[in-house]
């Protein structure tokens, strides 16, 4: 048999429940901030990414699955949403002169090493807020996260880290002096580092090696060089912080991966994953509209691992999460089996949300009653010949006190919707 591709994963059914309720709780809480969806295409012109992410990120470099398509256009398969996002609302018109929030879930696609918390394809949803300069806004993002941290029962088992890059004039000025620091100490980094000293030298800040953060200690700080503006914005966004009780931590090296962040940047990390840590990360990137060719809008957002929180979620609360509840059709005649299609029908329409089989293939009542009990069915209808078109015989497979009932259909109704 051909094998899944590397990194790629498969949801089996015993695992989609999980996953259909934490982007749920997500999404619900996405709505309740009035966010709106926005369903964006999987593949768009490399050069999208190439520009909107940043070609001296590791995304770009070397993580994009591209491809040339019939016409020896390059497209790449989405590694992340924003570039798309911002791409969309500006050639829908939909960034000018207005304000926007939406959010988007999906999969994106990074050629990494695959392990535990890091796939190839993997499920992010995004919120994203255009037309808002302030860090009001900011705020509203992050209790947003908080809040489906709350939801989901997870919120004792991550942390908030917060940092600024100020505007884009001190992010240039810092990068600057940070090189001068480190050209001298060029032999001491680590390769990676090596490398993206001239290309990408903020990055080396969060450089998991440990004799390059050694040599960090007595490096430049940015927040040196954020200007008096950039201070308050900050300093605005943890008062609110503090008056919405929601605790963080400050994090100078934080700098994220991605080229177009301005000012805020914050990440939602646990120590409960292993060195894949984060699962959610976001801030501000004004610059990049005006980047990708629109005019200078304002605009912040975050990008939440679905992956890694599913992750979270069987940790807080191990015992699995079903599917919807079920019942078990059973037909004691062949004959009658139109009628009980038809009845189960009935079912479904009357109770959304639980799942009616009907037993196929017929046999023996008792064989049914097994199939019933072993498929997980809480209860059992027994169709038969002498079912009305106003009773039904109900039985609690997994309660043996209730037992067999005969039910006029309203009745039976209740009943059944009490799983
Ligand atoms: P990391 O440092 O873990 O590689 P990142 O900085 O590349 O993360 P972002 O691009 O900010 O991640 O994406 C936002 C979130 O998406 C991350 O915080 C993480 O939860 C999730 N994520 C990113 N890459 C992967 C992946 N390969 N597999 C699963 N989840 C991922
Ligand atoms: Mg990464």
């Amino acid at each position: 048999m051909v094998k899944a591709v590397r990194g790629m994963r498969d949801i089996l059914p015993a695992d989609s429940g999980r996953w259909h309720a934490v982007e749920a709780e997500i999404i619900q809480v996405l709505r309740n901030y009035s966010y709106a969806e926005i369903r964006l295409p999987m593949m768009e012109y490399t050069d999208l990414f190439a520009r909107g992410v940043g070609e001296a990120t590791d995304i770009v470099e070397k993580e994009m699955y591209t491809l040339a398509d019939r016409d020896g256009d390059s497209l790449s398969l989405r590694p992340e949403g924003t570039a798309s996002c911002v791409r969309a609302l500006e050639e829908h018109g939909l960034l000018y002169n207005q304000t926007q929030r939406v959010f988007y879930n999906g999969p994106m696609f990074r050629y990494e090493k695959p392990q535990k918390g890091r796939y190839r394809q993997f499920s992010q949803i995004g919120a994203e807020a255009y037309g808002f300069a302030g860090p009001d806004l900011d705020a509203e993002l992050i209790q947003l996260g908080y809040d489906c941290w709350q939801q989901l029962g997870i919120s004792d088992r991550v942390q908030l880290q917060l940092n600024t890059l100020g505007s884009g004039a001190a992010r240039g000025a810092f990068r600057a002096a940070l090189l001068d620091y480190l050209r001298p100490l060029v032999n001491d980094l680590d390769e990676d580092s090596q490398r993206r000293l001239e290309t990408n030298p903020l990055r080396i800040l969060d450089s998991k090696v440990a004799a390059t953060q050694t040599l960090l200690e007595d490096a430049p700080q940015l927040l040196e060089f954020v200007d008096a503006e950039g201070l308050a914005h900050f300093q605005q966004l943890q008062d609110l912080l503090s008056q919405l009780k929601i605790p963080f931590e400050l994090n100078p090296n934080l700098v994220r991966g991605l080229d177009y962040y301005t000012h805020t940047v914050f990440e939602w990390v646990t120590t409960d994953l292993g060195s894949q840590g984060a699962i959610c990360a976001g801030g501000r990137y004004d610059g990049l509209v005006e980047r990708l060719g629109g005019r200078a809008t304002p605009a912040v957002g975050f990008a939440i691992g679905v992956d890694r929180v599913v992750l979270l979620h069987e940790l807080a609360r191990p015992q699995p999460v079903e599917n919807a509840a079920q019942i078990y059709v059973c037909v004691t005649a062949p004959e009658i089996l139109g009628g009980a299609m038809q009845m189960a029908q009935r079912l479904r329409q009357a109770l959304p949300g639980v799942g009616v089989r009907v037993h196929m293939g017929g046999g023996q009542l008792k064989k049914q009653f097994k199939r019933a009990d072993a498929s997980g069915a809480t209860w059992a209808v027994l169709f038969g010949a002498q079912t009305t078109e106003t009773d039904l015989v109900v039985k609690h497979l997994r309660d043996a006190s209730i037992g067999q009932q005969q039910l006029p259909f309203e009745h039976a109704i209740t009943q059944l919707g009490q799983i």
